[in-house]
């Protein structure tokens, strides 16, 4: 809200999205407000009154400039293209984002254990960093820490709440033993004395280990699978190695049919490099015939845990990633719901929706213990003293997630607090921003690659969504009766 301007002035919002298409289709949205408005014909009506809106005209003093246009200054106003600078909000005011870190209970939390540091793979990309995970040998959580850990995320819970135990590592199956005893500890223990509360389970797997009862303990619970195919066995086995050398398609494929066929959902996601980044659609295909659940395509991330530099030749060239996951969304291969990112991408296009960071590690929701208890922030960030909220026995100290989320909002971040696409967007992965990263100079490559990842793909993604909501519009536009041609106005609809 502008204090110095006097009720009723208008002005084009500072936060417009703003799409051509053809010669004609015009869609705009404010991305605080998030309500698209999509014009089929007219465009240039729409832009001569956008730009008769001078600063301070107001509401009545525009539409004597357009006489005609009246039903339109209307639409623009209720969409918040045109808002009013003294009445509607165009950022969060500083109480309300020292709201948003504040600490409070929390509905739902995922809880990330890493049941060991270890692995049996060596994918080519890994981001657990050999400096920062205690990779070698085998690391295993004890019973004490998961137990101790589940409990501080279940006090922390609002009444009704949910907690996800993730399965994470390294490779959780090599902890095979703990994870099941984890399960019953919480089912006759933990959830009788925290009724109130909702315990599920995930895990997140390479599924090269197969226990003999996965699916027995598995089959009946409520409990997602989540693991990584990073296409057929041509190009995966390049990409997830064993350790000491050998292909692991064959063997992730047979685990993967055992849950599949007892009715399991498996989720598969893959991570792009430079080795994969033109198969995407047969990698799409190739999940499919897996028979998994869900489809993700991940561009990898630049730096790892370290923090340390992937070599640049495994960087994906952006611009054939976001054509490539173009090509598979439209190619309609996978429904939308079940297509990552942008099954995650829609939710931030509900009305109203406002991203204030990229995703949930400053709010805390997504804590991550590692094997001796250590919690932090996020995977990437796991052995940054920075970052290190909790250690087992202690109560948490939320002042680096404070200062994280305060860092991390996207109205203080100085590179997105202009950008209109920022309450769409919520300002990217923040670990390339987070990472001490050392030796930034040496790599500018990967800066530039991580700045595009988050900048270009997501808006890339999102104009996909937007214009696929329009083109709704347009087929129901294009079933109604056709209005009056000097009634122009008529052609334009929201979403
Ligand atoms: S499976 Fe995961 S933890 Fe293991 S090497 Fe691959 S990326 Fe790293
Ligand atoms: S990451 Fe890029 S697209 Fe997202 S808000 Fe920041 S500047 Fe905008």
């Amino acid at each position: 809200m502008n204090q110095m301007s006097p009720a009723g002035a208008l002005a084009v919002t500072r936060n417009l999205i703003d799409l051509e298409r053809g010669s004609d289709e015009l869609l705009l949205v404010n991305s605080f407000y998030m309500r698209p408005l999509y014009v089929a014909r007219g465009k240039e009506r729409v832009r001569r009154v956008l730009s008769a809106a001078a600063p301070g005209l107001s509401l009545e003093g525009l539409t004597s400039a357009c006489p005609q246009d009246v039903d339109l200054i209307h639409m623009l106003r209720d969409h918040r293209i045109l808002i009013d600078t003294a009445a509607d909000k165009e950022r969060f005011d500083q109480s309300e984002i020292e709201a948003a870190a504040a600490p409070r209970r929390l509905d739902r939390m995922t809880a990330y254990l890493l049941l060991t540091e270890s692995c049996n793979l060596g994918c080519i990309y890994c981001l657990n960093g050999a400096a920062s995970y205690r990779k070698h040998g085998l690391s295993k959580m004890s019973l004490g820490v998961a137990l101790r850990s589940i409990t501080t995320c279940l006090e922390q819970l609002s009444p009704g709440g949910a907690l996800e135990v993730a399965f994470f590592g390294g490779e959780p199956l090599l902890n095979w033993p703990l994870l099941k005893e984890v399960m019953r500890r919480c089912e006759t223990e933990l959830q009788p004395r925290y009724s109130d509360k909702k315990i599920t389970y995930h895990l997140t797997s390479n599924l090269t280990v197969g226990p003999k009862d996965l699916v027995e303990q598995i089959k009946g619970r409520d409990f997602t699978v989540m693991s990584d195919i990073d296409g057929p066995a041509d190009i995966h086995d390049r990409c997830r190695p064993y350790r000491h050398g050998g292909p692991s398609h064959a063997r992730i494929v047979k685990t993967m049919r055992r849950l599949v066929d007892a009715g399991i959902p498996v989720a598969l996601r893959a991570t792009i490099t430079s080795v994969n980044q033109d198969r995407l659609l047969d990698i799409a295909a190739h999940h499919k015939e897996l028979g998994a659940s869900n489809s993700a395509f991940v561009p990898v991330c630049p730096v790892d845990s370290d923090p340390a530099f992937l070599p640049d030749d495994l960087l994906p060239d952006p611009d054939r990633l976001i054509a490539g996951l173009s090509e598979v969304y439209r190619s309609g291969l996978w429904d939308k719901e079940h297509l990552f990112p942008f099954n995650q991408y829609r939710l931030k296009l509900r009305p109203g929706a406002r991203q204030i960071t990229a995703c949930a590690a400053p709010s805390g929701t997504t804590p991550v213990v590692r094997v001796n208890g250590d919690v932090y922030l996020c995977i990437y960030l796991v052995g940054q003293e920075k970052y290190r909220f909790g250690t087992l026995g202690s109560p948490w100290d939320r002042r680096p997630l404070t200062e994280t989320m305060l860092a991390l909002h996207v109205d203080n971040l100085e590179e997105c607090r202009a950008c209109p696409w920022r309450y769409a967007c919520g300002g990217g992965c923040p670990v390339m921003k987070l990472a001490p990263l050392a030796g930034v100079a040496k790599s500018p490559r990967a800066m530039d690659y991580g700045r595009r990842i988050n900048c270009d793909l997501t808006r890339a993604v999102l104009e996909e969504l937007l214009w696929e909501k329009a083109d709704e519009v347009k087929i129901s536009l294009a079933q109604e009766p056709q209005p009056d041609a000097a009634a122009l106005t008529e052609r334009a609809r929201f979403c």
